[in-house]
Formats: C-alpha cells, sequence, structure tokens
C-alpha cells in the first residue's frame, strides 16, 4: 500500500480510506457503473441500487466468513446509536446484561443500558486503561456480554474476544472491523461505525446471528429494532445509499488484498514499527501495555505537555495530520487503519527521532 498524497491522515475517524476507492467513487458520484446516473442520485428500490446493495452484502460476506445464520444490516446511524438500541431490544427491567469496561467507549455503552436494566461489570481494565482484562467474573444468567474490541481513545485491544462467556457476546467493533479476521464464534452480534476501516460516517455495519435477533422486544419502534433492518434487508426507509456503495468498495478492496489474514499481517507490521520505536526511546513511551495493544490506534506520550505540542507543530509543518490524542485523555496517537500506508510509519518514525529532547 502507497500513496500519491502529500498529507498523511492519522485520524481517528472519519480517518484515511483507500486510494483507489476514493478515485472509483469520484467516477461513481458522476456515474454509477455506466448507468449515466451518480450513486447519490439513484432511488434506493432501482435496480442499479440494487445491484449495489448485491454486491456489497456479497462481499462482507465473503471478506468476513459470514454464513447464512447472521444477516448483514446497514443501519443509518453512528455505532453510538446502538449503546442504546442494544439494550433496548435485549435487556429488560430486572435482566441483567455483562459488560467488560475497557475505557471511555464501554462506559458510553454501558450508561446506556442501565437505563433499560442491570449492568454487571464482568471485567475491568486496570485504572489507566492500558491493558485489557485477562480474566472475567460473569453473572449467572445474563442477556449478553457487551465488550469494545478496540477502544480507539486508550489505545487497547484485545487479542482475542473474552473467553468463556455463558450468553451470547455482543461487541462493539468500531475501530477494528475488518482490520483482522472477525471471530465470530460466541457472538450474537458485532456493529461498527463505518468511518474509520469501512466507509464514511453516519452508517454502521451491524453483522447479528438471527435467532439472536429474533430474542428482542417487538414492542418498539420499528427503525430501532433489528428485525426489522432483517425482514426488509435494511430498506425500511431510504438507507445511506452512499454508504453502502462505499463499504462495498472498501470491501472489494480488502479482497483484492488478499483478504483479512493479509490486512492483519501488514496491520500488525504497520504497528510493530511504532511500537518498537517507542519501547526503544528514552522520549516518547507507549501507553498501552505489551498484549493489550492496539494496532489500530497507537496511543503515546512525551516527557512534557510542551514536548508534545512541539511535536504536533513540526508534524502539521512535515504534513503529518491529527496526531493528537483524544480531548479527553491528551497526549498523542497515531491511528493506522487498513487504508493507512506502510511508508508513513517510517515518517513518523523518522519525526519522533527527530523531535527528541
Ligand atoms: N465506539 C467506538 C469504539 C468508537 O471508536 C466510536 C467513535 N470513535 C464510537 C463507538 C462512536 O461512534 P459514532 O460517533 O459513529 O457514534
Amino acid at each position: 500500500m502507497t500513496t500519491t498524497r502529500s498529507k498523511l491522515n492519522f485520524s481517528s475517524g472519519p480517518a484515511v480510506l483507500p486510494e483507489s476507492v476514493l478515485r472509483n467513487a469520484q467516477t461513481a458520484l458522476w456515474d454509477l457503473d455506466g448507468s449515466g446516473i451518480g450513486i447519490l442520485e439513484h432511488s434506493h428500490r432501482g435496480p442499479e441500487f440494487g445491484r449495489v446493495l448485491d454486491r456489497t452484502e456479497a462481499a462482507i460476506r465473503e471478506v468476513g466468513g459470514i454464513g447464512d445464520e447472521y444477516a448483514v444490516l446497514f443501519v443509518t446511524a453512528g455505532a453510538t446509536a446502538h449503546f442504546t438500541t442494544v439494550p433496548a431490544s435485549f435487556l429488560g427491567a430486572g435482566e441483567t446484561a455483562d459488560y467488560c469496561h475497557t475505557g471511555v467507549w464501554s462506559g458510553k455503552a454501558m450508561t446506556e443500558a442501565k437505563r433499560f436494566g442491570t449492568v454487571h461489570v464482568a471485567c475491568a481494565s486496570d485504572e489507566k486503561f492500558t491493558t485489557t482484562p485477562t480474566t472475567a467474573r460473569w453473572s449467572a444468567a445474563p442477556r449478553y456480554a457487551h465488550y469494545t474490541s478496540n477502544e480507539t481513545i486508550y489505545g487497547t485491544q484485545w487479542a482475542a474476544p473474552p473467553p468463556g462467556a455463558p450468553a451470547p457476546l455482543v461487541c462493539d467493533a468500531s475501530s477494528d472491523i475488518f482490520s483482522r479476521p472477525l471471530p465470530l464464534a460466541g457472538h450474537g452480534l458485532i456493529y461498527a461505525g463505518a468511518q474509520k476501516n469501512l466507509g464514511p460516517s453516519g452508517i454502521s455495519l451491524v453483522v447479528a446471528r438471527k435467532d439472536f435477533v429474533a430474542t428482542e422486544r417487538a414492542d418498539l419502534p420499528p427503525l430501532q429494532r433489528y428485525g426489522t433492518y432483517v425482514a426488509e434487508r435494511s430498506l425500511h426507509n431510504t438507507p445511506n445509499t452512499f454508504g453502502i456503495y462505499m463499504i462495498g468498495e472498501v470491501c472489494a478492496w480488502i479482497r483484492e488484498q488478499g483478504g483479512l489474514a493479509a490486512m492483519e499481517a501488514r496491520n500488525r507490521a504497520k504497528a510493530d514499527v511504532l511500537y518498537d520505536y517507542l519501547d526503544r526511546s528514552e522520549t516518547w513511551r507507549a501507553h498501552a501495555a505489551p498484549g493489550s495493544r492496539s494496532m489500530m490506534n497507537v496511543t503515546f506520550r512525551g516527557p512534557s505537555v510542551a514536548a508534545e505540542e512541539k511535536l504536533l507543530a513540526e508534524a502539521e509543518r512535515r504534513g503529518m495530520s491529527s496526531l493528537r490524542g483524544h480531548r479527553s485523555v491528551g497526549g498523542l496517537r497515531a491511528s493506522l487503519y487498513n487504508a493507512f500506508p506502510a511508508e508513513g510509519l517510517h515518517r513518523l518514525v523518522e519525526l519522533l527521532e527527530d523531535a527528541r529532547l
């Protein structure tokens, strides 16, 4: 993966997308598949968009190894909507859901779930959120067990899904979906906002077991029920047609790159360049502990806020954008999603080396 762009985009999301996908999208905006009408202009009920929906779903299923027991859904909302829709659908008064607490995002998900039922914290990171938990104490009969596969803000990532949950796993995979093979086993539902590894913001991909969806509450409004999306193939109302087009193109690109195993190997190699440097550096230090480190969001600190600010200014000067850590934790963060070019890591390490005190 190389880039012809002069700017390196380390944004945590919306984030860098594959160059070939963006170039194809430019063409499709004007003329989708030679139809003479652009993707933004086609009816969601017409045959041209129908083909886009078909090929997007097919590419997702192929890349993700997703069988018929799972539905592939496109929900016109970010991941935050699922913090509420999941408990509203599956958690009733007097029932318990288990949550793994690994940072800001799991915290937000738990806050919403508490409106609907009992939240049991089955496992949690250390106080500074540098690790993912290694053991869990599940409740006796949870409705589901929720975890965040990659903590975008603290930069930690589960190496594998939490083991031993006595209920279907529900995963917020917003910041690492399709960065590695999808661990479907044990999962009832996986949701991911698209704007990191899949496409534009404002749309989320949901991969849900049909028999899990069948256990949801039936008395919610249609757009708040996963079952509506299953029954109507995400076409109950006008979906985000452009978002679906983009997700399809990105998945086709992942397929061309060799699929998710190849993606993981590249992502690991990219992240290793930076972690190896940070572990050797006496100036910059990684936030996350070995074994819990994210391949997608590498968070790190300098010796002082002043040194970090100096680095950020120099980064901008060199055409490296969005290295500032999340506003809630400060520090620095390099987001290295699938489409981030490997050569960018060498430029970043060079910058860090030059910016030593
Ligand atoms: N979960 C995770 C892990 C995230 O990283 C984010 C966004 N950064 C969200 C949820 C929220 O996504 P959205 O803004 O699309 O609602």
